[in-house]
């Protein structure tokens, strides 16, 4: 007997493997945003950016914005949301503020994550952000 995983299967359309063509999707609704789980009506935080086994984009729901010196949002997270179970409500509802290395000032600030990237609080400039977190 053979198993076949149907995200193995390829899609006719386009050759490639529903795998495949979940793997080159990439999360569209930030982290830190606001979002509303549409079966209940609740409205939580976009914590984490996670995969199901078929590369699926999936997210972790908090009912904590993921900001600096603020780590209960990682300690009960609501894992496991496709996108068609969530609506963006408000997509910066929290920036994530972070201390790190500035490379035009040369030196650490408060950076604010915005949709470009991470933006230095001392001089401005904008660091490009890493689009996927927790893989
Ligand atoms: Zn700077």
């Amino acid at each position: 007997m053979r198993y076949i995983f149907i995200a193995d299967l390829t899609n006719p359309a386009t050759g490639k493997t529903w795998r495949e063509e979940n793997a080159a999707r990439t999360h569209a609704i930030p982290l830190g945003a606001l979002v509303e789980i549409f079966r209940t009506g609740v409205r939580l935080f976009v914590a984490r950016h996670t995969r199901d086994c078929d590369e699926t984009p999936l997210y972790s729901l908090s009912a904590y914005p993921p900001s600096d010196g603020n780590q209960e949002y990682s300690v009960a997270m609501y894992h496991g949301y496709a996108e068609q179970d969530i609506g963006l409500v408000l997509r910066e509802a929290h920036p994530a503020t972070e201390w790190r290395y500035c490379f035009n000032c040369q030196a650490s600030h408060t950076h604010k994550r915005g949709a470009r990237g991470w933006k230095c609080g001392n001089c401005g400039f904008t660091e490009p952000a890493d689009t996927e977190e927790g893989q």
